[in-house]
């Protein structure tokens, strides 16, 4: 049987500092090494102060994941020598003492398996290495500090995962859970980060290392169970080994044997006391609890009478979701959400997208009530969207520049129908024996008025012109 376990590291991008110092923790935008200082980088007679929103932001997905947690914390020292961490040793969490990590035995419903999660901590993540060009062959290697000390928090599964693409789709609903529990941004680069465990038969267990994109995961766990089942075929023995997945070439490749935990010579991290979670805390933690995935879901159901297609699209996207929220009524909740699902998230497929957009919720409500009110057609409300998203500008000034205001005047319609009726004497002459050639006239006139023309009053006309009911 297959076994796959894996350790997700997902960065606490919205939070102000580092995990053990006032550096930002969104080190993205500086020049390489200026988002330092004494305590990240190691000085000695410096001394760690812990983040307490990084232990609480910790503790919400602990909780969402239904985790049990500590009354205490505490922190542990990992030593390794290696230039992405200037201390020389990491400082993180260990349940050497009893359960003092963030969280431990959760779990996560992928369809109907369920995938343990044995332990959550929470702990500093360290500098990035540059190599320039291959790997192997490079002569200069460049390290930036600014990521060191960041707050990460480590996810560890149990081997419950059969496959790559349950592997998948649990990735999928964390990475939404981690969004909607506002903690982290996964979209960035390098936001989550992966290793994965993978064992077949009851053969050695492989671990592949720092896989850098959930994609790669999946084609990364799949090559590795290939591999093996092709090693075991020919009766070679698979070895315990760790090995790097090379997204270049999208094969495993053998790395350096993995230090064995006595190796790490973890010790208790003398300058941070333990820290005391008490139950007023947690309680302050569920209160505030942003609502799950699967509540919103069910709620947009049944108060609004959503599809549970669409409210499942809409629930589990903390953007959309936040924009139909503040763009819903008691009366437009479906039409908003509809619009969302069939129009928005088309136009703002990136976050690039998303992030110069214009729209906001009130632009969203005006739309769906001037549609409602027949004021500007569907086809319109596209064309308004396009030009909102670019500009921003409220809805009543975009329908007056582009002029898509609905031609409702009885005069202006009855000319441009009796063009249409002269232009298509085939369809009128039909029409009287099929009702249903009326619509395809009533498709004709909204092409020839670019999508203004009344629906309704335009379907009169034509009936009244056509002398049918
Ligand atoms: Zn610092």
């Amino acid at each position: 049987m297959t076994k796959i376990g894996l350790e997700i590291h997902c960065q606490l991008t919205k939070l102000e500092s580092k995990l053990f110092c006032s550096c930002k923790a969104n080190y993205r935008e500086f020049q390489p090494n200026t988002n330092i200082c004494p305590v990240c980088m190691g000085i000695p007679g410096s001394l760690p102060l812990l983040n307490k929103s990084a232990v609480e932001k910790a503790t919400l997905i602990a909780m969402a994941l239904d985790c049990n947690t500590p009354s205490k914390i505490a922190f542990f020292r990992k030593n390794y020598f290696y230039p992405d961490l200037p201390k020389n040793f990491q400082i993180t969490q260990l349940n050497a003492y009893g359960n003092t990590s963030i969280g431990w035995e959760g779990k996560i419903l992928v369809g109907d398996a369920k995938i343990r999660i044995r332990r959550i901590q929470l702990e500093e993540d360290p500098g990035r290495i540059i190599y320039e060009g291959a790997t192997e062959k490079t002569k200069l290697t460049l390290v930036d500090y600014n990521r060191a000390g960041t707050p990460l928090v480590e996810i560890v599964t149990e081997p419950d995962f059969e496959n790559p693409h349950q592997v998948r789709e649990f990735l999928i609903i964390l990475s939404d859970l981690l969004e909607n529990l506002n903690v982290s941004d996964p979209g960035l680069e390098g936001a989550m980060r992966a290793d994965a465990n993978v064992s077949i038969e009851g053969g050695s267990k492989v671990e592949i290392k720092n896989i850098g994109s959930f994609h790669d995961l999946e084609k990364a766990v799949h090559f590795e169970i290939t591999r093996q089942q092709s090693l075991a075929e020919r009766e070679i023995e698979i070895v315990q080994e760790t090995r790097h997945w090379d997204d270049g070439r999208k094969i495993t490749v053998s790395a350096r044997t993995k230090e064995e935990e006595a190796e790490y010579r973890y010790h208790l991290e003398a300058d941070i006391p333990w820290i005391r979670i008490n139950d007023d805390t947690k309680n302050q933690l569920q209160v505030h609890m942003p609502e799950s995935i699967s509540s919103k879901k069910e709620r947009y159901v049944s108060k609004y009478g959503i599809t549970p297609q669409v409210a499942g699209i809409l629930s589990s996207d903390r953007y959309f979701s936040e924009l139909f929220e503040n763009a819903k009524n008691e009366t437009n909740a479906k039409d908003v959400a509809n619009m969302i699902t069939t129009d928005i998230m088309g136009l703002l497929d990136t976050r690039e997208k998303r992030d110069s957009s214009k729209l906001n919720a009130e632009h969203l409500s005006a739309l769906i009530e001037s549609i409602k009110s027949s004021k500007i057609t569907r086809t319109s409300a596209k064309l308004a969207l396009d030009e909102i998203i670019k500009n921003g500008k409220p809805l009543q000034q975009i329908i007056d520049s582009l002029d898509l205001g609905h031609v409702s005047d009885e005069g202006e319609l009855t000319n441009v129908i009796t063009q249409i009726l002269k232009e298509e004497a085939k369809a009128v002459e039909d029409a009287k024996q099929n009702p249903e050639i009326v619509n395809f006239l009533v498709g004709k006139v909204m092409q020839k008025t670019q999508g203004k023309a009344d629906p309704e009053l335009t379907l009169t006309l034509l009936k009244k012109s056509l002398g049918i009911g």
